[in-house]
């Protein structure tokens, strides 16, 4: 093609951004999801509301709560909420039946998990390592339950995790990917590193659960935990879910034993006696209201392969960093985002001065990511509703903002 006839760089894009979105087998999901002209990148901060969700919640509160009243804990399902709808959520992590329970909060789980997986490690284990680069919550938990164990809280950045394993550890918690920079943890040689030196692994795993492939099962991971509201689109507030391997379930001793995680719960008995299995992890009563619309939500993922997701949410994010290097005047903006498919996760963050501003002009134009202080952009990218036209468009003007 000769000088004078090659298209400018926006039209090439543009077209091949069409031809991306023709030939995507996910893009028929987008009608699932209500949603309106803005190109909606914060779906790993608060997932888009799936369109199944009102009429679902409508039909919880107007019968089941107006007209069954109490009746529904039995006849609409609630008691068994939490398990039906973790064993919902386990395929999505890799999880067979069985094995996760919703309930509570992120928080509230990481705490059910570490002070859990202390009372599992062996004698003379009084090392709890959390990493250090961790969403705050995480961290915050982890110091208190090493307060409440007795352990010393270890915190090191994911790389020198394997060089502080010792015979005194006792568990490991991880992000499976890092809120700030999208970074990708190694999620299997990290769990065999802490096996071999004889803890347990915690991960969490709200930045990748919804997004691409976890495989809980499959590599051993001890327990794990995650919100349900970024990539699962359960709203906003909804309920957290908890990971226990079926092996260590018989040994899977709560700090929060309620009377929900009671094997005969309506016994009313005086004396403590465990359920069996995945309900060991409930503690009170469950939020019906955001679990049933988190059920709703959930939906959308029938039929859907986190394969499938994955290898999407990989070209949308290469796909906008290629349009941020045409459209962005070079050293304007800095991706942190790691550029190797296997140490990344579904947001691409780029480092900028005036980041607040930036940001605050994208909103106004209709490009929706968030601002991390001090100097960060974040976009997710939800491979369900976002396409590629939306990511061409969003660096073009994210391009013209900070022109
Ligand atoms: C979003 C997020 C949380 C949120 O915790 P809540 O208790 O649900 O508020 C915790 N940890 C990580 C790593 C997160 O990304």
């Amino acid at each position: 093609m000769s000088e004078t006839t090659a298209p400018p760089a926006s039209a090439e894009l543009a077209a091949r951004a069409r031809k991306l979105d023709a030939a995507d087998e996910l893009a028929g999901k987008r009608a699932e999801f209500v949603l309106d002209e803005v190109i909606y990148l914060d779906g790993n901060s608060l997932g888009a509301l799936p369109a199944a969700v009102p009429g679902r919640m409508a039909d919880v509160i107007t019968r089941q709560w107006g007209e069954l009243r109490i009746r529904s804990w039995d006849e609409s399902g609630w008691w068994t909420a939490p398990e039906r709808i973790g064993d919902r959520i386990a395929p999505l992590i890799g999880a067979a039946p069985g094995q996760v329970v919703v309930g509570d909060s992120t928080s509230v789980n990481v705490f059910k998990a570490l002070v859990a997986a202390v009372r599992m490690a062996g004698d003379g284990r009084d090392e709890i390592v959390v990493d250090a680069t961790t969403f705050p919550t995480d961290g915050y938990i982890a110091r208190s339950a090493a307060r409440m164990t007795g352990c010393t809280l270890r915190p090191v950045t994911p790389a020198e995790v394997p060089d502080v394993l010792g015979p005194r550890t006792a568990v490991v918690l991880l992000n499976h990917a890092d809120y700030r920079t999208g970074r990708l943890h190694d999620l299997p040689s990290l769990t065999s590193a802490v096996h071999a030196a004889g803890a347990l692994a915690v991960w969490d795993l709200c930045h990748t659960a919804g997004a691409l492939p976890v495989g809980v099962d499959e590599h051993g991971v001890d327990l794990a935990v995650g919100c349900t509201y970024k990539y699962l689109n359960g709203g906003p507030g909804s309920p957290a879910y908890l990971y226990v391997r079926r092996d260590l379930q018989d040994r899977f001793d709560s700090p929060l034993p309620g009377w929900n995680s009671h094997v005969e719960p309506f016994g009313m008995h005086g004396d403590y006696e465990p359920a069996r299995g995945a309900p060991r992890g409930r503690v009170g009563t469950p939020d019906i209201l955001s679990m049933l619309a988190l059920e709703a939500a959930l939906e959308v993922w029938d039929g859907v392969s986190v394969e499938a997701v994955r290898a999407k949410s990989l070209a949308l994010t290469d796909f906008f960093l290629e349009c941020v290097a045409e459209y962005v005047e070079p050293g304007r903006v800095e991706s942190l985002t790691p550029a190797a498919h296997e140490e990344r996760g579904s947001q691409v963050a780029l480092c900028c001065d005036d980041a607040g501003d930036v940001m605050k002009r994208l909103i106004e134009r209709g490009v929706v990511g968030d601002f991390r202080p001090p100097n960060l952009l974040r976009f997710g990218f939800t491979p369900l509703y976002v396409g590629f036209a939306d990511v061409e468009r969003a660096a073009r003007v994210l391009g013209e903002v900070v022109g």
